[in-house]
């Protein structure tokens, strides 16, 4: 029973006025957090964030006055975020399931639009079944402890997503590091890893840094030599790489030979939010009962659900979606690379435009804000030290022009400062 006397009233300072506690305690922690702040600024490498005042979409208006600012860095990739049908699904989800479920999915969380969203995903990637996340942040952080014992192995490709790197630091398998997309490397870490009962080796399907895609067909076939199991994160990839969008392991040819794929709702898929793993029956079984992200978070809302069932039956329609943004991608890298530019990865939406140098690609970037394009620059530690790069990101909403204005600011911005001839 609530009993009034029992709460203590704050007196000081009405309504927005912020309250700190106080005592030495207090004082200490805010002195230190205070230092580190500073510290990161010092380095260089505080993120700011822009503030946008309207949807997500190929055209943007950020807050304070910029408007008609032209996009290129979200993971909008099929432009489904702001896609009507999609809205639609969303607002129709809402005012049938409500706002959200107050609950975790096995107490009273979940709803038929769950069940049919799993359902649609494993069907789209033609896997046995599939479990909802709150983000695939989480769904990486659920698997490799709820799969995996101390007597098994996981072997991680050293520039796999922090995502995965926290998941497996989580589990109590042993833990191998191969070179990126190196071959020898991961052979050699499998040999040792017959030992061990059960090898998993990991993988993000395509590496957001560089926009390259991972060796799946030599993965799958070391796999099989070894006896090991594969897994992939498509969160770069489900929706649109491969003929029909499946993603990394059908446009290499090895639908058949992953065993285990994690993926997000929060980019091509209408960019909500959620994540999920599809694979075999038993695995996703013993998720529900085991993964803790699963067990001990919110069910996905209504509303986010919606979006990503509705994004789906879009893909599932039709291929027009992925094949334009391919040809957008195309057109990007071509006209890039003719003007001087090294743009690495190859073929795909994440069009890394290489600077090496970290403040040439800051200044860049924010060059190019002034002339309406918005791209962001990467600088160490998010990458190797002077591999610094513009990352520009294409979505099938970007019109032609778009992307050929995109690519002339770029050369202006690239001869004034120096980057290209
Ligand atoms: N895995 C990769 C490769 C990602 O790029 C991201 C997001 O940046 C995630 C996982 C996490 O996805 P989510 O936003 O659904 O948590």
């Amino acid at each position: 029973m609530w009993r009034g006397g029992a709460v203590r009233v704050l007196r000081g300072g009405g309504a927005g006025t912020p309250r700190s506690a106080s005592g030495a305690a207090s004082a200490q922690l805010r002195r230190r957090l205070e230092n580190e702040l500073e510290d990161i600024r010092g380095a260089g490498t505080w993120k700011s964030e822009r503030i946008i005042a309207s949807r997500q979409g190929p055209h943007l208006r950020l807050a304070g006055g910029g408007a008609g600012i032209l996009n290129f860095c979200a993971n909008n990739y099929l432009g489904l975020s702001s896609h009507a049908e999609v809205i639609r699904a969303a607002v129709e989800a809402l005012e049938k399931f409500g706002a959200g479920l107050s609950s975790v999915r096995f107490i009273c969380g979940t709803q038929s639009i769950h069940k049919d969203l799993e359902e649609k995903i494993a069907r789209f990637h033609q896997r046995e079944d599939a479990i909802l996340y709150a983000s695939c942040f989480d769904a990486n952080a659920g698997i490799f402890e709820a799969l995996l014992t101390p007597e098994d192995a996981v072997l991680s490709d050293e520039l796999n997503h922090a995502s995965i790197i926290d998941g497996i630091r989580l589990c109590k398998a042993n833990k191998y590091r191969y070179k990126h997309m190196d071959m020898q490397d991961l052979e050699a870490k499998l040999q040792d890893a017959q030992k061990h009962c059960l090898r998993l080796v990991a993988t993000d399907g395509a590496f957001s840094m560089d926009g390259d895609i991972a060796p799946l067909r030599e993965i799958c076939q070391l796999a099989q030599k070894y006896d090991a199991l594969v897994f992939i994160d498509e969160c770069h990839a489900t929706g649109f790489l491969g003929p029909n969008g499946r993603g990394t392991d059908e446009l290499l040819g090895v639908m058949d030979k992953v065993t285990i794929i994690n993926s997000t709702l929060g980019k091509a898929l209408g960019g909500a939010a959620g994540g999920y793993t599809t694979g075999p029956k038993p695995l996703i079984d013993l998720l529900r009962q085991r993964s803790r992200p699963y067990l001990f978070s919110n069910s996905l809302p209504p509303a986010v659900v919606g979006c990503a069932s509705k994004a789906l039956d879009l893909l599932m329609e039709s291929n027009a979606i992925a094949q334009s943004m391919a040809a957008k991608t195309q057109r990007f890298r071509s006209k890039m690379t003719a003007a001087g530019f090294t743009i690495a990865g190859k073929d795909h939406p994440i069009c890394p435009v290489m600077l090496g140098d970290a403040r040439l690609a800051a200044v860049m970037a924010e060059d190019m804000l002034n002339r309406g394009i918005y791209v962001i620059g990467f600088s160490y530690p998010v990458v190797p030290k002077g591999k610094a790069r513009i990352r520009v990101q294409i979505s099938a909403v970007h019109s032609d022009e778009d992307i050929d204005h995109c690519v002339e600011a770029f050369t202006e911005v690239g001869r004034k400062h120096g980057a290209i001839p």
